[in-house]
């Protein structure tokens, strides 16, 4: 997608702290954390919401979140504990149209978010 801030991370065209990256995901540090670690997982493919999930997602969703369990350990908050949150439509406050979810942790949470 052209114009997707999140596609240019993932194609290397925009700088961003990278923490991990495959053929499938690209994962990186959101530039305004809420928490000490606050990680955006992204799928590589343009998938603009999870109302734009088709049925061969199914695989690339569950592999979001192995990634994030990955990444959880990795950031040594696995045991102490870790917030997910993937935001859908203005409701929620979605401002980049590009499906990632944040991987919140590294502090206790207040109630609903950050
Ligand atoms: P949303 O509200 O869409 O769920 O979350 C978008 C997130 O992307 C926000 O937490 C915001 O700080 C982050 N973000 C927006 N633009 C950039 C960027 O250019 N680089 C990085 N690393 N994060 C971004
Ligand atoms: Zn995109």
């Amino acid at each position: 997608m052209a114009d997707c801030i999140f596609c240019k991370i993932v194609a290397g065209e925009i700088p961003s702290e990278i923490v991990f990256k495959d053929d499938r995901v690209t994962a990186f540090r959101d530039i305004h954390p809420v928490a000490p670690t606050h990680i955006l997982i992204v799928p590589n493919k343009h998938i603009a919401s999870i109302n734009e999930l088709q049925p061969e997602d199914e695989g690339l969703m569950g592999y979001l979140f192995t990634v994030e369990r990955k990444l959880a350990e990795q950031e040594g908050i696995a045991q102490s504990g870790f917030r997910s949150i993937i935001n859908t439509g203005p409701d929620s406050g979605q401002e980049v149209h590009h499906l990632h979810l944040h991987l919140i942790g590294g502090q206790r949470m207040r109630h609903p978010m950050g």
